[in-house]
């Protein structure tokens, strides 16, 4: 009972023993008591050395853990969606046509969505060129699957692939391509990418109408260029003024941070 009542003082006392705040003569009693008994030796060495915060490493695996699973469950939702996509169509079309025609449309279509993304999260390094360069393939093989269903499945149209399909799809990657470039080589932000596509799809746009045969006249080329180009180029002139902006932002803030750094 009465070791009971002196561990109680003991440990009453340990927070101003601490602090250095108690007499030398309670000093020398909770030294002593210490030597003797386990308990308040363990208490006092857990106040000295607060177990460190074993928690917080657990919180973020935590946190972590729920961003991952969130993300898998993300993923899952998406696939069954593109999986209940594709077997509606399965089962539609194989009903109205009694064989398969568009379905592999909406498949190469579900295809050229997921593929880049897919390209995006499994790759760790690159992942915006990597996700373009699937894109790229994912978009020609759509307008080639479109073709081949169109001419060769359904009889409908004629054969436009070579001539129109391919050249237009090239054309449009090709300027996708040389503003993605701004990013990847030069790291200048995605706002100067868009601008340098916006810029190429006046010319764009004009050739494309070219290609397909839209233009009567060569006088069209013109028109076109001018009154359809005004849009694109305003997009471009206010992407390219805004992410010079960002880019300019962005520099002084490292500068600041390097100054910050030395000093
Ligand atoms: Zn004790």
């Amino acid at each position: 009972m009465e070791q009971r009542l002196v561990c109680d003082t003991v440990r009453d006392l340990l927070p101003m023993y601490i602090e250095q705040m108690t007499s030398e003569a309670s000093n020398e009693s909770i030294k002593q008591h210490m030597q003797d008994c386990g308990e308040c030796k363990a208490i006092l060495e857990q106040m000295q050395h607060p177990v460190r915060t074993e928690t917080a490493p657990e919180i973020s695996d935590f946190k972590k853990f729920m961003k991952k699973s969130k993300m898998r469950l993300f993923y899952w939702i998406m696939g069954a969606a593109a999986a209940i996509a594709v077997i509606t169509c399965f089962i539609v079309n194989l009903a109205i046509d009694k064989r398969l025609t568009w379905f592999y449309i909406v498949c190469a279509g579900i295809m050229t969505a997921y593929l880049p993304a897919y390209a995006c999260i499994i790759s760790k390094k690159h992942k915006f060129g990597k996700m373009l360069a699937v894109l790229s393939v994912c978009t020609v093989g759509l307008v080639g699957v479109v073709q081949a269903v169109l001419y060769y499945l359904m009889g409908i149209g004629r054969m436009w692939f070579w001539d129109i399909g391919l050249p237009v799809s090239a054309l449009w990657l090709l300027i996708v391509w040389l503003g993605a470039s701004m990013h990847l080589v030069f790291k200048t932000n995605l706002l100067i990418s868009l601008a340098v596509i916006s810029f190429l799809a006046a010319p764009g746009n004009a050739l494309t109408k070219f290609l397909i045969g839209d233009y009567q006249e060569i006088g069209d080329i013109y028109v076109n260029f001018i009154f359809d180009g005004m849009g694109d180029l305003f997009v471009a002139v206010i992407s390219l003024l805004a992410g010079i902006a960002l880019q300019a932002r962005k520099g002084k803030k490292e500068e600041k941070n390097g100054e910050q750094l030395l000093s």
